[in-house]
């Protein structure tokens, strides 16, 4: 898993952290989420845009986003059960909408009509056709004060065209899904205090830290690759740099 695995971390990581009609003084409340006893995400995809599933039993993609998320629990009082699906039949299939352009409103719509359980600690992940509205370049966004974040197949695929292997997506896909699981937990600076400061405020709800998944770019740049390096040298798939783990665990 190392070998390839780092190759390419976070080469096109685009954010997408949308605002839902927000004062900016308002924050999300995610307390409840950090008295958890257990965190579930619920991934529903449209047919033609599933999530990239691995055929090799000991490099299951989906383990990198349910590690990244345990380490922002890690050494809290409750540490919360982590249930991530890593197979499409723990995913649910659901119907192409034929929309191919998705404000914030229709991933609402699509929520209000396709989630099946609606509990306060449950993440809905949707996998869509086509690209957001609002910005056809990102990859994913969350909507604020909501536990719900969109992932938009098309773009994904698109950071593949110039990889034989096809493994730049698969880890695209991964490293946007722990950045706007990121956000709906409560980084940066949106619900869960800084312990230092490291917001990026020019950029919303972002790190300061290149280094960090929670880093806003939208560009593979050097500096990402420089980060793929180390991560591969120090042999960690955690994303999130010791700040953002820190603001999680003392919060
Ligand atoms: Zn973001
Ligand atoms: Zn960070």
């Amino acid at each position: 898993m190392k070998a390839v695995g780092y190759i390419l971390l976070l080469i096109l990581l685009s954010c997408g952290k949308q605002s839902l009609k927000k004062s900016s003084t308002t924050k999300q409340n995610v307390s409840a989420l950090y008295q958890a006893q257990e965190i579930r995400v619920k991934v529903y995809y449209e047919v033609g845009a599933e999530p990239y599933i691995s055929d090799n039993p000991l490099l299951e993609y989906w383990t990198i986003l349910e590690q990244n998320l345990k380490a922002l629990f890690a050494g809290r009082k409750i540490e919360p059960q982590i249930r991530v699906p890593k197979s499409l039949q723990e995913m649910s299939l659901i119907p192409a909408s034929g929309d191919v352009s998705w404000s914030i409103d229709d991933v609402l719509k699509l929520s209000n009509k396709t989630a099946t359980s609606s509990s306060a600690t449950t993440f809905e992940i949707y996998f869509l056709n086509g690209h957001a509205a609002e910005n056809p370049g990102i990859i994913g966004f969350h909507i604020d004060r909501t536990k719900i974040i969109a992932i938009f197949k098309d773009v994904v695929r698109s950071t593949g065209t110039l990889d034989p292997l096809q493994l730049v997506p698969k880890y695209v896909e991964q490293s946007t899904l722990v950045h706007e699981m990121g956000h709906a937990l409560g980084l940066v600076n949106n619900g869960v205090p800084m312990q230092v400061n490291h917001q990026d405020k020019v950029h919303g709800s972002h790190c300061t830290n290149y280094k960090c998944v929670m880093y806003w770019s939208n560009e593979g740049t050097s500096n990402l690759m420089q980060f793929a390096q180390e991560a591969a040298s120090n042999g960690t798939i955690i994303m999130f740099d010791d700040k953002c783990l820190k603001d999680a665990r003392s919060f």
